[in-house]
């Protein structure tokens, strides 16, 4: 699998502290797109599950993991590999956010039914007007898990846009849902 980066607490991305975890890999190339560095398959970011099964669960030993944020690049890129780690994370906590550039109609419901909240379709620049949770106003937040409905409904009513950023091996990372003009 092609799998960036894993940063926590991630606490701008959903509510509580989150792993968030980059997929790396999106033929798609939609202008403005806020991780255009992750949109080759790129070979230095080749992993596997158990390596990265291993990082998640240290990280959940030390830490409360409120939820994961899987984003990336786009993860139905690679489904199988998504498939297995929603298995995965699923046994640590099962409020997980998951960003895609498909609409979730043409999504398979076998992937779906391990996702609390999707948020679905491509970046549109121009449609970027400082929405919670997407990037622009085309895209679409569905809460597919019942158990969470409640709380994800006054998440969205009451939360508001943060940045938030990593210092890592990589340099800084700065998450969130950034404007157009954002400069680091
Ligand atoms: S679908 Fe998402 S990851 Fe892919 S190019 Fe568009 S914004 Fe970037």
């Amino acid at each position: 699998m092609y799998l960036a980066r894993i940063l926590y607490p991630v606490k701008v991305l959903g509510p509580g502290n989150r792993v968030g975890i980059w997929f790396c890999g999106c033929p798609r190339r939609c202008e403005g797109c806020s991780n255009p560095e992750l949109l080759e398959f790129q070979k230095r970011y080749e992993t596997s599950l158990e390596t990265v099964m291993s990082l998640i669960k240290k990280i959940a030993q030390n830490h409360v993991v409120d939820g994961f944020t899987i984003t990336g690049g786009d993860p139905f890129f690679q489904p199988e590999d998504l498939s297995h780690l929603l298995k995965e994370i699923k046994q640590i906590s099962d409020d997980i956010i998951v960003y895609t550039g498909y609409m979730k109609d043409e999504l398979p419901t076998t992937l779906l039914k391990n996702i609390a909240v999707l948020i679905d379709a491509p970046y549109i620049k121009a449609r970027n007007n400082n929405c919670l949770l997407r990037g622009s106003d085309n895209q679409t937040i569905y809460i597919l898990s019942e158990k969470y409905r409640d709380a994800y409904k006054k998440y969205l009513a009451t939360a508001e846009n943060q940045i938030q950023n990593f210092a890592t091996r990589d340099g800084y990372i700065s998450v969130g849902i950034h404007r157009p003009d954002f400069k680091f």
